[in-house]
This record gives C-alpha cells, structure tokens and sequence, in this order.
C-alpha cells in the first residue's frame, strides 16, 4: 500500500543525512516523500536542540500538526505524527506530557527502528517512546543508501562516520542528546562509499558532531583516525572531492593535518569552530583549546596547505566575557581571516553549566558585539568572494538554479556558483571563469567546449 511521508528537518547537516536514513528505511513500508504535511499519512519532525527556545518553536509545530491530524481524523484518515532527534531526546516523557496526541517520539540513535515503533503505535493505538542511545545498532540496521527522490540526490553526499561527544562545553547540549562519541567501523564507511559512487556521488563530507575525534576499527585490529580514514576514502574510484565537519581544534592531529598536504581530493576548506578568542571564556567554556593553540593549528595547516581558507562558529557574549575577551576575539578573527562564519548572541540552554551562572552578559551589550563582529566577518567573506572573480574556479556542479538553463555548483571553498549551462553537465565539474561576487555567492560563465568541460 502506498503511503505519503513528510519530514520536516531542523538544524544541522548531520540532521539531514539522518532525514534521509529515515526515508531509506521507512521505504519498504510503502512511504513515499511528500512536499506538505496535509499530504501526509506521516509526519516526522526530526528536530535540533542548537537553537535558542528549540523545544517551545516545537511545541508550536506540534499545534499546528495537531489540527491537520484531526482534520485527517474527522475524514476517517489517520496520520501518524512523530518527533525525532536531539529535542525529542532532551524532552523525551515531557513531550507525551506536554504534546500527548504525537504518536511517536524517538532520539537520535533509535530511527533504525521505525518499522518496529509504527507496528507497536497501529497495535496498541498508543505513544512510542524510544530515546535510548545504542549508536551502533543504529548503523548496523539501517539499509543501504537509495537512489532517486527517496535517497540521495546529486553529485554531492554526506556520509556519517561518527556520532556523539564526549567534551561537555558548557553551553552544549549534544553530548546529553547524542549520548557519548562514538565511530563506526572504517570498513563500513568504505562499503558506503562505493555505493555513493555508484549512485553517482564524486563528493563525499565526513560527517560527525566531533568528527575528527573519529577512531573507528581500522585493519588489523588498529584503530583509525581521521587522516587514515580520508586516505583510504580518497582510494575509492571515482571519488573526486572529500570535506569533513564539524571539528574540533584539539582534535586535529598531525596525521591529518599532513592528509591536507597530500590528498588531492580533501578540499583545501576546513570548518574549524574557535568559539572565542579569549583563554579566559574558553576556559569557562570547557574548551580544550587556547586561542594561540588554534592559531598554531592554522599556521600548520597553512604550512602543509597554502591555499586553505576556514570557516567557524563564534559565541558572542558568554557568561563573564568581558570587553577586553571581546576585544581578543576580534583580534584573532582579523589574524586568522575567514570567509565564512557562524556567529551567535550567547543564549542558556536548560540543563547545561553555563546556563546556571549567574555572570550573564547584558543583553544590548551582546547585541552590540555581535553587531561589531558579524561586521568584520562579513567583511572577510567578499572579500574572498571578490578576490576569486577573474580566475577560473573548479565547480562541482549538483542542482539545478532557479532560472531555466542555470545550473549551481560549489567551488572547492563551498562558496555557490550560478552559471548557465546545459543540464547534461549536473554531476560534472566544470572550470568557469568567474564574473561577479556577493555576499554569499559567485556567479561565471562557461565557455562550453570539451577544453572547458575539465575534470578536477
Ligand atoms: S565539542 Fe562541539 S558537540 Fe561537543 S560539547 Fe563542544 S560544542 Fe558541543
């Protein structure tokens, strides 16, 4: 029988692969992806705890789903209506409590299975409850990656080899809804690999909460890091590009900092979040890094790599974070220079150890800062974007534009390139001459001859 899904997914990329998981495993049942929830015989939220009032903005989706539900109910319809990841977790009995009409609400680790949840709602015609924290189970169920709308689409995947966190920052709340770090199996990841490439994947990202803590079974009994891992994935035929995220400075040993010199296909853009610039918040923060440790990391990197740019996250207006922590802050953004970022006004989150200390900053004084420093960040982005206008930039490209005969792709830097080309070319990677630089993206034009059409 065929049956409509809609997943809504919040947050992170990690989110999103485990969105298509969901997919993959719910296929056999009958569901199929739909583009609205009113389509729908089920309903996912697979929800993110990041964000600031995560579980209220839940909570208020689950308001309106409910209505659709009883909509579908006064026409003797049935829709099954289920929560998943890290609020679904964090909240776990509260929100049968609180929302007592979702059917089924499971964390992160516990998707796989799904088929065994929806028989036991249709059973017992009651809530499921599923937040326990078996990451390797998980893995072990799930069924291979598919093709097509129910699977992965494009020349581009995201492939999870690692899950969790064991580093507790005090304003995080993913080792308490991820549970503890842990890395799947090297021959598994290589196994999945493959079959992306037969799907007709050239671009694989490591995916992983702390990625690059990454210790999976490797050959032999040995254990692999990350830099072994990204080796032997660059062994597999027809894999052209490789990125990894999200890391963590103290994390980044030798090992892979020499794979940047050596793997072509490892892209020269790393994700590196900082946090702060000050040793006394990093401190507090829990981080197992001082500002000069991640300026070393940089210069290494720069060393084995010259052309590699980053990326980061900033916390703006931590707990104690005084002028003078801001003002370093600033100093090593202007150092280090990144074109692109992720930056935030500190906000407490229930249940983590910042969130009880009573040195908050002010309010207008955080919306200052982040004024200030999203400034200088942005500045740095165009300045990148504009600096690659005139050159000719390797393009990945995967997705169709929004106007008819364009098609988007990224550079090696992830930046999105619009250009105008025939649609045979998707999947291909292309050198366009680029033209024009914004904020956020560039655009080129291809000459469209055999010379043009390279591969990286
Ligand atoms: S390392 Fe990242 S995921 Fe782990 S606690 Fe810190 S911020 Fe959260």
């Amino acid at each position: 029988m065929f049956k409509k899904l809609y997943i809504k997914t919040y947050g992170c990329q990690m989110n999103v692969y485990d969105s298509d998981r969901m997919k993959d495993v719910l296929k056999p049942l009958g569901y199929s992806p739909c583009d609205s929830p009113e389509d729908a015989d089920m309903v996912i939220l697979n929800t993110c705890h990041i964000r600031e009032k995560a579980a209220e903005k839940v909570y208020s989706e689950l308001g309106r789903l409910n209505k659709i539900k009883n909509n579908k109910i006064g026409q003797g319809l049935e829709m099954i209506l289920a929560v998943a990841g890290c609020v679904a977790q964090a909240e776990s009995e509260e929100m049968l409590r609180r929302a007592p009409f979702v059917d089924l609400v499971f964390g992160p680790q516990a998707y796989h299975n799904l088929p065994e949840m929806i028989a036991r709602v249709s059973r017992a015609k009651g809530s499921v409850l599923n937040t326990d924290f078996p990451t390797q189970a998980k893995f072990d169920y799930l069924p291979e990656v598919m093709v097509g709308k129910e699977g992965i689409e494009g020349a581009s995947a995201f492939l999870t080899i690692q899950e969790g966190c064991d580093k507790f920052c005090a304003f995080c709340v993913v080792p308490y809804t991820r549970g503890a770090e842990f890395s799947r199996p090297a021959a598994d990841i290589l196994v999945e690999t493959k079959r992306l490439v037969d799907l007709g994947v050239k671009e694989v990202t490591l995916l992983g909460q702390n990625v690059n803590s990454y210790h999976g079974m490797g050959t032999g009994g040995i254990e692999w890091g990350l830099g072994r891992l990204i080796r032997e994935v660059a062994e597999v035929d027809g894999i052209e590009r490789i990125r990894y995220m999200t890391s963590y400075p103290a994390d980044m040993d030798e090992e892979l900092i020499s794979a940047h010199g050596e793997i072509e296909a490892l892209m020269p853009f790393l994700h590196l979040p900082v946090q702060s610039g000050s040793d006394k918040v990093l401190k507090a923060m829990n981080r197992r890094h001082g500002a000069d440790q991640y300026r070393q990391i940089v210069e290494r990197l720069e060393k084995v790599r010259s052309d590699i740019a980053l990326s980061s996250d900033f916390i703006v207006g931590f707990p104690g974070e005084s002028d003078t922590d801001f003002e370093n802050t600033m100093k090593l953004v202007k150092e280090v220079g990144f074109i692109q970022a992720y930056s935030f006004k500190y906000s407490p989150r229930p249940g983590t150890p910042a969130a009880s200390l009573d040195n908050q900053v002010h309010e207008t004084v955080k919306t200052e800062r982040l004024k200030i420093l999203q400034h200088e960040l942005n500045k740095q982005q165009l300045a990148f974007n504009e600096s690659c206008v005139g050159r000719n930039m390797p393009v990945l490209l995967d997705r169709p534009g929004r106007i008819k005969g364009q098609i988007v792709g990224r550079t090696p830097y992830m930046q999105p390139v619009h250009i105008s080309a025939p649609e045979h070319f998707l999947g291909t990677i292309v050198h366009p001459y680029i033209e024009v630089a914004k904020a956020n993206s560039l655009a080129g034009s291809l000459q469209i001859t055999e010379q043009s059409k390279n591969v990286a």
